[in-house]
């Protein structure tokens, strides 16, 4: 999922307007962010298999670091308590443990059953939403469509890059997504692909930063 884990972002920063739009975005992702580090240094393992469309064209092997639940549980009790130490507030921590779980919620929606639960368990989990463009379309998109105007909203534009800078990620997000659902397989190179989404996903999550500070929850008059 892409959009999807964006919309859990923006889904929380509702429940919790306190934290940056950028804290809970990273939250979202970390997983990706870890296995584009995992996959780079080879300690998780995918490969290209002949299919036609993007997504499906990635077949995971080895992820059991970065989208394993037990792990996943790791990761989000660690960001949360790191937040906990900085920021001093507990319900922040509960929806940013929240966000990094929903990322392995969200995965096992829509991969094939890949998503395993530990390192060294062989069960796997995967509802294979992606197998069908349509129905990821319907779904996905429709929680990114949902989540964007409950954000859109709550937090208002403080200026023109309120305004044109967020539209203007959500447009070329959705359509990096729609390509990533529909598109043709990208050229068979691990290592590639895993820099290349260390970029896309870290450059998301420094404009959901952006959008922080650009857009926030009106004061009451
Ligand atoms: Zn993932």
């Amino acid at each position: 999922m892409l959009v999807g884990h964006l919309a859990a972002g923006l889904v929380g920063k509702r429940v919790a307007p306190k934290i940056s739009l950028g804290t809970l975005v990273l939250a979202a992702v970390a997983a990706d962010l870890l296995w584009c580090v995992f996959l780079i240094t080879g300690i998780e393992q995918v490969r290209f298999v002949p299919a036609a469309t993007t997504q499906n064209s990635l077949q995971a092997i080895h992820i059991p670091y970065s989208h394993g639940l037990l792990l996943d549980l790791v990761w989000a009790g660690l960001f949360a308590g790191a937040y906990l130490w900085r920021r001093h507030f507990p319900r922040g921590a509960r929806v940013l443990f929240a966000a990094v779980v929903s990322h392995w919620v969200l995965d096992c929606i829509s991969h094939k059953p890949d998503m395993p639960l530990a390192p060294g368990v062989a069960g796997r989990f995967g509802l294979g939403l992606w197998n069908s463009i349509p129905a990821t379309v319907a779904v996905e998109g429709g929680f990114w469509a949902v989540a964007l105007f409950l954000y859109a909203r709550g937090n208002k534009p403080r200026n023109r890059a309120g305004v044109y800078a967020f539209w203007g990620g959500v447009v070329l997000v959705t359509a990096a997504w729609y390509n990533n659902v529909a598109g043709p397989p990208p050229a068979p190179n691990v290592v590639a692909a895993g820099m290349s989404s260390l970029v896309f996903f870290s450059l998301i999550v420094a404009w959901a930063y952006w959008m922080n500070q650009v857009r926030a929850v009106p004061a009451p008059s």
